[in-house]
């Protein structure tokens, strides 16, 4: 017998009735070049109708990709509602990926349109000009000096806006499971993999974001997303500040650590979150400044060192708190807190538990599975492979037909993380299996990486594996065997590699050797290489 409860979809114009019917003065304020932009939510809602209206003059069709080249903006926040509300699918892009990388995922997500932020276009408009499927390229002016080409696919965001015929009455998107956004992430074999998350994933999501045991997102916030709108929706805390109502602040280009502990003080941010180091970097320019607005400061996408958390609560008065998560998980899993469990330690354990991941948030599952295909137990000590589950978990990738490798049969995502798990639920990352190195929080793909170095006939073999970094939490080291020995430098190799990769996927240590460990089975031994040069170290 089925219920008899109203069939309603969770679909994202259930945010926009919350803006324009509850919280139209709440605001979105966005650091320009030279100038701040401030609107409230009514305001904002208006102009996402205005753009609904011009995704329509301009043809793109129901499901057409929307591809959006943008920093942390008010137009980027319209585009995140606009977009999916009339049934079509935004697909944010990583602006710093390489050339070859721009040019597949733009390709292979078959993008309609692309809207880009001027000081943007400088960097990417060689690649996208050779896009020649996309009909129309909207360019969203922040005052940057650029000159724009020639070329009669571009637009002005906001003549279009000004001229557009604004969709009225209710945006409607019948199907909950309706695509929404795409989001590419880097695939361990190279190509990327678009991650296709749909309504009812984000509206759970930011509904999980507002949790008081996950991030306690609320109406009396100032959220400001550091974390990228190219990266998982930024954390999805665009979407979960316009269901809750909260004020959103957006840094926009002015990214730099000072930047970001300015607009902290001036704005009174409560809630912020960003990887590792852009915390690390900020931790100079904390001294002096009023920033005891902030009640919550994540730091994820990676581990928390608790001497930086602790750094951080002495100058600001609140830890750093970490958080676990993937582009195929939405991507918010498990949230660092305090429990019950904890009561009675002291607060050098507390800022220990609050570096690590934490527990799963309502609605998703973990668990560790062993190489022999059975499940470890949660004693905290056992460690298997991390496996999640949930509504806000993929089942599958973007243009992927039949079930992924990355799925079990019984639909469990394999996240290529190694961890423990605690009677109380408690995550702890211990290890990686992907070959993927995290850089700043971004992904570089060993594997590509060497494909490249590869690709000079000076070398024979290469082999890049992760160093830890203080700076940057890990960077790649290439392990190159030249085919004659003696007549190939580092600098070569680095050199070689300038224009073929992006510049900060270069490794900064390249070390000539004479032969790479292999396996058994004469695959490159990862693990042999990191212990001998971890050895020599
Ligand atoms: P994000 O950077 O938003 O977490 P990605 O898909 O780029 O998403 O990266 C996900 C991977 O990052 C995880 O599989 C894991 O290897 C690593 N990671 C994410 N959060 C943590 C964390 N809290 N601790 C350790 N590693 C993490």
């Amino acid at each position: 017998m089925l219920g008899l409860m109203q069939d309603r979809p969770l679909s994202l114009p259930m945010l926009m009735n919350r803006m324009e019917n509850q919280y139209r003065d709440k605001t979105v304020t966005t650091e320009q070049i030279g100038y701040v932009m401030t609107a409230g939510y009514g305001e904002v809602a208006t102009r996402i109708r205005a753009l609904a209206g011009v995704l329509d003059h301009l043809g793109v069709p129901r499901d057409a990709r929307v591809g959006t080249f943008g920093w942390n903006t008010q137009r980027h926040l319209e585009l995140y509602m606009a977009v999916p509300c009339t049934n079509r699918v935004l697909h944010t892009i990583n602006h710093r990926l390489s050339a070859s990388q721009l040019t597949f995922i733009v390709n292979d997500a078959e993008d309609d349109v692309l809207f880009v932020d001027r000081s943007i276009l400088a960097s990417i408009w060689p690649v996208i000009e050779a896009c020649e499927r996309v009909r129309h390229i909207v360019v969203m002016d922040d005052g940057a000096d650029f000159p724009l080409p020639d070329d009669p696919r571009i637009h002005d965001y906001e003549a279009l806006l000004a001229a557009a015929v604004p969709v009225d009455g209710i945006l409607e998107v019948a199907d909950e499971r309706t695509a929404a956004a795409l989001c590419y992430t880097s695939g361990t074999t190279g190509r990327p993999k678009g991650v296709l998350y749909d309504h009812r994933s984000i509206v759970l999501h930011a509904l999980m974001l507002q949790l008081v045991d996950s991030f306690g997102l609320r109406e009396s916030d100032t959220i400001m997303p550091v974390v990228p709108m190219f990266h998982v929706n930024a954390w999805g805390l665009p979407y979960a500040a316009l269901m809750c109502g909260a004020d959103l602040v957006m840094p926009g280009t002015s990214t730099r650590p000072e930047q970001l502990v300015e607009q902290i003080e001036r704005h009174r941010v409560t809630f912020t979150a960003a990887v590792t180091t852009v915390w690390r970097d900020a931790a100079g320019f904390l001294d002096g400044r009023d920033l005891s607005s902030l009640r919550h400061i994540v730091c994820g996408g990676g581990a928390v060192p608790v001497s930086l958390s602790r750094h951080y609560r002495d100058t600001v008065g609140q830890p750093l708190r970490n958080a676990w998560g993937m582009t195929e998980t939405s991507p918010v899993v498990t949230s660092a807190r305090i429990t019950t469990a904890d009561r009675g330690l002291d607060d050098e354990h507390h800022l220990e538990v609050l570096a690590g991941p934490g527990t799963a948030l309502p609605l998703t599952e973990l668990r560790l599975m062993l190489d022999d295909g059975s499940l470890a137990p949660h004693d905290g000590q056992a460690r298997g492979e991390l496996q999640v589950a949930g509504p806000t978990i993929a089942g599958g990738y973007f243009g992927q037909t039949g079930r992924s490798e990355a799925v079990t049969e019984d639909g469990w995502l394999r996240t290529g993380d190694v961890a423990t798990i605690d009677p109380h639920g408690r995550l702890r990352i211990v290890d990686r299996t992907k070959d993927l190195i995290k850089s700043g929080g971004e992904w570089i793909s060993s594997v590509e990486l060497e494909n490249e170095i590869m690709a000079d006939s000076r070398v024979a073999e290469a082999a890049v594996i992760a160093v830890p970094n203080d700076r940057w939490g890990e960077r790649p080291m290439a392990c190159v065997v030249p085919v004659a020995h003696g007549e190939l430098t580092g600098d070569d190799v680095r050199e070689f590699l300038r224009g073929r990769v992006a510049g900060w996927w270069i490794p900064e240590e390249v070390r000539i050797i004479d032969e790479v460990p292999k396996t058994a089975t004469g695959k490159f031994s990862k693990v042999s290489l990191r212990e001998m040069v971890l050895q020599e170290n």
